[in-house]
């Protein structure tokens, strides 16, 4: 998972994403900013509780900083919202998989790929 983890860290800083390691709350999942200078930031807590979930989740931002949208943004309709969140989860996946197939992680299954890196299976039907 930590080879995962800077994969997906060094895959920001190229794409102009800082990524900042935060000293914080077990409860407190990763977030991004974009800052005062408009440079956008991930903050991941070292101590979140659910650390096997962090490669998933770093995607799912990143693919939100990519695509210029905001995480749960609750000044849109439910179904703009959603497809939103689908596409971070999907650029989530897509980035991970990148990842398998490039360090030759042969799985016999998308779903078994999925498993191992925490990746919702409903996104197997999308
Ligand atoms: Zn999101």
């Amino acid at each position: 998972m930590i080879n995962l983890i800077d994969y997906l860290w060094a895959y920001a800083e190229k794409h102009g994403i800082r990524c900042i390691w935060l000293d914080g709350s077990p409860d407190e999942e990763p977030y991004s900013r974009i800052t005062k200078y408009n440079t956008k930031e991930i903050l991941v807590n070292i101590n979140w509780k659910h650390a096997n979930l962090l490669p998933f989740k770093l995607g799912h931002i990143i693919g939100h900083l990519e695509h210029n949208d905001k995480h749960l943004n609750e000044e849109l309709l439910k179904f703009d919202r959603d497809t939103i969140e689908k596409n971070a989860d999907l650029y989530a996946a897509g980035l991970i998989s990148g990842y398998a197939l490039k360090n030759g992680l042969n799985f016999m299954t998308y779903r078994e790929l999925y498993c191992n890196f925490g990746i919702p299976l409903y996104l197997l039907n999308c």
